[in-house]
């Protein structure tokens, strides 16, 4: 970090997630006092270790704010008939709320013919073409959970969008174009970057919000941050190599812990010595992954409110 220079507010997901859910909370008992209790569905398919533990994580939150669940665990065999079936039933079904996919589908299924099986109004990730155009046409909808939860993020803690240069390097369906959209949405001016974009660097030093959505470990170094940006790290990476993790981290004792009991360390798409530049930065873990589950709560109860109460 530059002498003389401000430390940079940490921006904690785990923090802002909590205020989240305290006040889906609250909403929660309110519809549920009203006879509206919030329903999700989760589909599981076959046995991906990390979607379960996604998928337990989600129904754990759900109970803990009062919201109904369910899980639906067809085995790796199942056909996109039959969950195209298990999909049409739960879309008539008035007490669920949200039906959630969990990504990714075994290569036989068709993902995105069952993404646009999932009734619009109850589509809590936001992926449906319904609910794209909606975000792109500035209606209201449901809207994918982690950038919506940057925007939560960036509201919560008092940081202005409108007006400023944001750079979203990433173009996914999942966060880096539904993340320009939201981003554009709030006036900002927007520059979206990908794997073909030239002299990206030149790009991100112009930016006063830079967004990292890539999925490459520590892709974003310290000259490609403008003294003073607002760094939002989307990136979940694992690294398991002594070299890349001394790279990262240097002599970090807890991190260096972790990565002696677990033989892994989580580092985002941001390297850590590029946050000293910024004003302030999500980090990871405990920024931007922390809001997603949260999110996804709140636009469980805001399909219930949207659908159910007039
Ligand atoms: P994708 O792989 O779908 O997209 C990555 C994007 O990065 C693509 O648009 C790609 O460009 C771009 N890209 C790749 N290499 C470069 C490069 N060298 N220069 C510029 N752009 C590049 O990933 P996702 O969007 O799904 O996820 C991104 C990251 O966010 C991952 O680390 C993922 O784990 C994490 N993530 C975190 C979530 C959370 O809850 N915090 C939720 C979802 C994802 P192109 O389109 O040209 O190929």
């Amino acid at each position: 970090m530059m002498v003389g220079m401000d430390m940079p507010m940490v921006l904690d997901g785990v923090a802002i997630a909590a205020e989240i859910k305290a006040e889906v909370a609250e909403q929660v008992r309110e519809l549920t006092g009203r006879g509206v209790k919030p329903g999700l569905a989760v589909i599981l398919v076959g046995n991906v270790a990390a979607s379960e533990i996604y998928v337990r994580s989600k129904v754990k939150t759900c109970g803990e704010l009062g919201i109904y669940s369910e899980m639906l665990t067809p085995p790796e065999s199942v056909t996109t008939e039959e969950l195209l079936a298990m999909v049409a039933e739960l879309n008539q079904r008035d007490e669920i709320d949200g039906i959630l996919i969990q990504l990714p589908l075994p290569k036989h299924v068709d993902t995105k013919r069952l993404l646009e099986a999932v009734a619009p109004e109850k589509d809590v990730d936001g992926f449906h073409p319904v609910n794209v155009g909606r975000l792109q046409s500035g209606q209201p909808g449901l809207q994918p959970c982690t950038p919506a939860g940057v925007m939560e993020m960036l509201r919560r803690r008092g940081i202005p969008v409108e007006g400023k240069n944001a750079v979203v390097v990433g173009r996914s369906d999942i966060v880096g174009k539904p993340m320009a959209m939201l981003l554009l949405n709030a006036s900002a001016t927007v520059t979206v970057c990908h794997s073909k974009t030239r002299d990206l660097a030149s790009l991100t030093q112009g930016a006063d919000i830079l967004v990292a959505a890539i999925g490459r470990p520590g892709f974003v170094t310290e000259e490609m941050v403008k003294q003073g940006a607002v760094v939002i790290d989307v990136g979940i990476n694992r690294v398991t190599d002594e070299r890349k993790f001394v790279e990262f981290f240097g002599d970090d004792a807890a991190r260096r812990t972790t990565f002696a009991k677990r033989g892994s360390v989580v580092v985002g798409d941001v390297h850590p010595a590029a946050f000293a530049a910024s004003s302030a930065y999500t980090p990871v873990p405990g920024g931007v992954g922390a809001l997603t589950i949260a999110m996804l709560m709140a636009n469980t109860v805001k399909a219930a409110k949207l659908r159910r109460v007039a």
